[in-house]
C-alpha cells in the first residue's frame, strides 16, 4: 500500500507530524504493511526547486494508492513563477471530485452533532477548473469583473451517489444544498441531478434546503442533519461553519476521493498566524489519514484497514473525550506535539 506524504505550508509540517506518528504506531501495532513516502510541496519546494509542484513529483502522483496533503498557503503563491495551486491540481488533474467533510462534536458535547458535508470538487465557481484553456473570472473592463460558474450533470450526479452510498452506511438521510430560487439554471441542473439519483436509493430520504437557510439551519440545529451534499462553494463555506460549530477547525478531516485514488488534507488552511508556535491542533490530520484508510479499506479490499482506521478514530476520540489532554483551540493546555504523542500512547494502548 503506497501512501505519499506531503506536509505543506504553515503549520503543515506540525500537524503532518503528528498524525505520522500515530500512523506509524498503527502500522507497527497492527502489521498494516504501509509503504510510506515522504517529499515537498508549496514553500520548501518553491525554494528548493522553483515551483511548489515539482513534474517528476506529478508524474508519481496516480501510481499512489494514497496521498497525504498538508494545508497549501496557495493565496501567498507567486501567480505566474511556479506557484502551482497542489490542491486544486489534484482535485481537477487526478479528478479527485468528492470531498468528504465530516463535522462531529468531540466526546461530552453538550450539543452532540455528527454530519457530514459531501462536495463536488472539480467544476462551480472555482475559475481554474472551469475552462479549457484561460480562466472564468475575467475583467470585462478595469472596472467590472465577471465570474462563470460550471455546473454538468455528469459532476451533479456522480457526488449525489457519492452521498446516497455515504448515507446507507450512517442514517440513511441526505440533504440537498442549493439555490435554485435564484439560479433556476446552474443550481436547479444540481437539485434535478440529485433527485435523479436518488431514485437509486429508495431507503434513503431525500430534502432540499436553501444554501442560505442551510446557514441558519446548522447554527440553530446541526443534529437535524445526517449527509449533506452540495457545490463546490457552499461546501467549502458550509463546512467551515459546520466544524467550528463542532468545537473548532482543528477538528475537521477531510478527504478528496476520485474512483481509485483519494488524498488525505485536513479541511482548514496553512493557518499562518499560529506556525511553528506549537499550537495547532493536529486533530484534523490525524481525522483525514482515518478517512483515508477507511476509504482504502472499502476500495482496496482490506478490512484491517478499516478496522485501523476505527481504531484511530478511537483513540483520538479518547484523547479529545478529557478536557485536560487538549489543544488551545479547544481550550485546553496541550501543545501539537504533545497531542499527537497522547493519541499515539491511545492507539499502541488500543
Ligand atoms: P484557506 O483560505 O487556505 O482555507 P484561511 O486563511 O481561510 O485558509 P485557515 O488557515 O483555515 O484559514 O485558518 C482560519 C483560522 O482558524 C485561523 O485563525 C487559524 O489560526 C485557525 N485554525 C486553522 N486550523 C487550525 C488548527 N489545526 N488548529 C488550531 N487553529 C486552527
Amino acid at each position: 500500500m503506497h501512501i505519499l506524504v506531503l506536509p505543506g505550508d504553515g503549520i503543515g509540517p506540525e500537524i503532518m507530524s503528528a498524525a505520522m506518528q500515530v500512523l506509524s504506531a498503527l502500522d507497527t501495532r497492527r502489521d498494516l504493511g504501509l509503504s510510506i513516502t515522504h517529499d515537498i510541496v508549496g514553500f520548501d519546494s518553491l525554494a528548493k526547486y522553483a515551483t511548489t509542484l515539482r513534474p517528476d513529483l506529478i508524474e508519481r502522483l496516480p501510481s499512489q494508492d494514497g496521498i497525504i496533503l498538508g494545508p497549501v498557503d496557495t493565496a501567498a503563491y507567486p501567480e505566474h513563477e511556479g506557484g502551482i495551486n497542489v490542491s486544486a491540481y489534484l482535485r481537477s488533474r487526478l479528478d479527485l471530485y468528492a470531498n468528504i467533510r465530516p463535522a462531529r462534536t468531540p466526546p461530552g458535547a453538550a450539543r452532540p452533532f455528527d454530519l457530514v458535508i459531501v462536495r463536488e470538487l472539480t467544476e462551480g465557481f472555482y475559475a481554474d477548473r472551469n475552462m479549457a484553456e484561460g480562466n472564468a473570472d475575467l475583467m470585462a473592463t478595469p472596472d467590472v469583473a465577471i465570474s462563470l460558474r460550471k455546473v454538468t450533470r455528469h459532476a451533479c450526479e456522480r457526488i449525489a451517489r457519492r452521498a446516497f452510498e455515504l448515507a446507507m452506511t450512517r442514517d440513511r438521510r441526505v440533504t440537498a444544498v442549493h439555490k435554485a430560487n435564484v439560479f433556476k439554471r446552474g443550481d436547479g441542473l444540481f437539485l434535478d441531478a440529485v433527485r435523479t439519483v436518488a431514485r437509486e436509493f429508495p431507503e434513503v430520504t431525500l430534502d432540499d434546503v436553501l444554501v442560505d437557510a442551510m446557514a441558519a439551519w446548522l447554527v440553530r440545529a446541526p443534529e437535524r442533519f445526517d449527509v449533506i451534499v452540495t457545490g463546490n462553494l457552499y461546501g467549502d463555506i458550509l463546512s467551515d461553519l459546520a466544524s467550528e460549530l463542532s468545537g473548532s477547525l482543528g477538528l475537521a478531516g477531510s478527504i478528496m476521493a476520485g474512483d481509485s485514488l483519494c488524498a488525505a488534507q485536513a479541511q482548514h488552511g496553512s493557518a499562518p498566524d499560529i506556525a511553528g508556535q506549537d499550537k495547532a491542533n493536529p486533530a484534523s490530520m490525524i481525522l483525514s489519514v482515518a478517512l483515508l484508510l477507511e476509504w482504502l479499506g472499502a476500495h482496496r479490499a482490506r478490512p484491517d484497514l478499516t478496522t485501523a482506521a476505527r481504531a484511530m478514530t478511537t483513540a483520538l476520540d479518547h484523547v479529545l473525550a478529557n478536557p485536560d489532554t487538549r489543544t488551545a483551540d479547544l481550550g485546553g493546555p496541550l501543545g501539537t506535539t504533545a497531542f499527537g504523542e497522547a493519541v499515539t500512547l491511545a492507539v499502541l494502548a488500543g
